[in-house]
């Protein structure tokens, strides 16, 4: 009768797994690092996980489609969302702006969905004075410079001047490492994959997640102190 409740059990442990919020797992890396890979595979393979799509004015790649890896939005669309607060963060990136639409994310974790972030370092802060309790933030690392110039250079979707744009970037973004609650070299993608995935596999399991799990454990208690009582 696994799952059934005993006596007084009011919660069973179904209820008890099922019934928690959901959590904003953040991956931020400097760019080239393997971030984007990370998480196509971890949405590929895991089960209650879902992107946030973020929107951008930056002009959509050619391996991009709209609405999925982005919503491609002018600046008036993007500055229209600002001012109205529809915008849970926003930061501008290499000369564009990223934001993370705040509907979807609000929703999702509401409903016990754990929403994944590729967002860069100004939004996961702003995330972390927002939120920090629902926040799991990951920064991915390159197992070297050379690497990740090679990397940038392989996926050969950037210009040479924006390679550069980027690589100054990562500079600053490298400096702020400490900020993370986790960190992750990325240098055999399958093993900084399953790093990943047990960081989040962890982290659905914290207590303070659940708001079910108190009166389960509760229930249990009590049916226990009965049975030797009685
Ligand atoms: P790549 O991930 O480096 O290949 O490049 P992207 O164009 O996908 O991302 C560019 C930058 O924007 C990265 O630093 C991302 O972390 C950041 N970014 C993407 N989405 C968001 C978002 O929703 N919010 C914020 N704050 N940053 C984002
Ligand atoms: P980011 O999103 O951090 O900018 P990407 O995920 O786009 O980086 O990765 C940059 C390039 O490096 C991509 O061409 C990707 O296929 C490649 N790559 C990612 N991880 C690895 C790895 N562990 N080893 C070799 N190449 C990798
Ligand atoms: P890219 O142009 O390579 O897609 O993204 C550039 C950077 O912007 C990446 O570091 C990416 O994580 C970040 N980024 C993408 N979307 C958002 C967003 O919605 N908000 C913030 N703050 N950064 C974002």
């Amino acid at each position: 009768d696994q799952g059934k409740p005993h006596g007084g059990t009011v919660v069973t442990a179904d209820e008890a797994e099922s019934h928690r919020r959901g959590l904003m797992l953040v991956l931020s890396s400097p760019s080239g690092a393997g971030k984007s890979t990370i998480a196509r595979l971890l949405l590929e393979r895991e089960d209650n996980l879902e992107l946030s799509i973020s929107v951008t004015t930056r002009p959509r790649r050619t391996s991009e489609i709209d609405g999925v890896h982005y919503h491609f939005i002018t600046r008036e669309r993007f500055e229209q969302m600002r001012d109205r607060g529809e915008l849970l963060e926003w930061a501008e990136v290499h000369g564009n702006y990223y934001a993370t639409p705040r509907d979807p994310v609000e929703k999702a974790l509401g409903e016990g969905r754990d929403v994944l972030f590729d967002i860069d370092i100004q939004g996961t802060f702003q995330l972390y004075d927002r939120m920090r309790e629902d926040v799991v933030s990951v920064f991915i690392l390159p197992p070297s410079i050379a690497e990740m110039k090679s990397r940038l250079h392989r996926r050969a979707e950037d210009t040479q001047e924006v390679i550069l744009r980027r690589l100054k970037t990562a500079v600053g973004e490298m400096r702020h490492w400490t900020e993370y609650d986790y960190v992750v070299v990325n240098e055999d993608l399958s093993r900084a994959y399953e790093a990943v995935r047990a960081i989040l596999k962890a982290e659905r399991h914290k207590r303070a997640r659940s708001a079910a799990i108190g009166p389960f454990i509760e229930g249990m208690v009590g049916d226990l102190e009965g049975e030797l009582s009685g």
